[in-house]
């Protein structure tokens, strides 16, 4: 089989396993400018505690040393809007921590995608590793990195999981796509806690990690300050808004993915039982989710925050 041959029977093969999209991106060193504005952002602290984005910055700035012989990264996306939400007027989730941990479904997926195609030498990642994804997303054409910092799909939202598939093969690469946010500042506007601002003069915007609502119900292991969580609402963990108000999500479509449903018991939550969670119930709820990341401790806090 030729290169090319090979690059569709991988996009194929993605799409066979489920993944909306797939691309292709030839691996080299990640381009100055992105560097540059990444280690900005890491000066001016806006990673809040995040210390692991300061680590292997080496690694993370060029994936070739990740893996030897590294020649393509196949970049995938996973669809998690979700088809079945929380009851409105109920505590709310951010609607990628409804089903199952994202983490083991993409690289679960990666993995039989490497086997279907018959590769030994491989490493899959997802949210794993000092892997820029969003910008191997848009080298290999999945779609351009929204004003919400978020990677955004035409015609198909932001509502996805991203995973790479590394290759010590050389293949056919996809083109970058460029941003297609036009004049909106939806998101921007939508932001509760001004996360996301405009850069001095210019269309670009900038994320402070310290503000989000996000970060602070899902990475924060301290309080949350007051005026933060004055703005929670009532979701109780992470925070959609900069991805509801976006236009491309109007496109979105419910995913199919079994592991990504909410089981019954999370759509039957009240606001009585989150009052009323223990750390039993917490364990048996959110076993194999990605909601173990707050601790039972973490979920706890957001709780009495939201909706004391
Ligand atoms: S997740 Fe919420 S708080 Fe964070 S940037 Fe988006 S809208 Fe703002
Ligand atoms: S809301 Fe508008 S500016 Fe923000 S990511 Fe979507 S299209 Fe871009």
């Amino acid at each position: 089989m030729d290169k090319k041959q090979l690059s569709l029977k991988i996009k194929a093969e993605a799409k066979n396993l489920g993944f909306f999209a797939c691309g292709i991106a030839k691996a080299n060193a990640v381009d100055p400018d992105v560097v540059a504005s990444y280690k900005k952002w890491i000066g001016q602290g806006g990673h809040a505690t995040m210390a692991y984005l300061e680590n292997y910055p080496d690694k993370r700035f060029d994936p070739r040393l990740l893996m030897d012989g590294l020649q393509s990264i196949v970049s995938v996306a996973l669809n998690y809007a979700p088809a079945n939400t929380l009851p409105q007027g109920e505590p709310q989730f951010a609607a990628y921590a409804l089903g199952k941990d994202y983490h083991d479904v993409v690289k679960g997926k990666l993995r039989q995608l490497a086997e279907i195609l018959g590769f030994d030498t491989y490493r899959a990642f997802c949210d794993s590793a000092p892997v820029l994804e969003r910008y191997w997303a848009v080298k290999a054409g999945l779609g351009w990195t929204g004003r919400n910092h978020q990677l955004i799909i035409p015609h198909a939202g932001s509502m996805f999981f991203l995973g790479e598939l590394f290759l010590p093969i050389e293949l056919c690469y996809d083109e970058p796509m460029p941003s297609r946010c036009g004049k909106c500042h939806a998101c921007v506007d939508a932001c509760p806690t001004h996360a996301l601002s405009f850069v001095d003069n210019t269309a670009k915007t900038q994320f402070d990690a310290r503000n989000c609502l996000s970060y602070q119900t899902i990475e924060n292991r301290g309080d949350i300050p007051s005026d933060l969580s004055d703005k929670m609402g009532d979701t109780i963990y992470g925070c959609d808004r900069c991805q509801t108000a976006c236009p491309w999500n109007r496109f979105s479509q419910p995913t199919d993915i079994p592991e990504l449903q909410p089981t019954d018991e999370l759509l039957n939550m009240k606001r009585e039982d989150w009052l009323l969670l223990t750390e039993e119930d917490y364990r048996r709820l959110f076993k194999g989710s990605a909601v173990k990341r707050a601790k039972y401790s973490g979920l706890m806090r957001n709780i009495h925050e939201a909706l004391d």
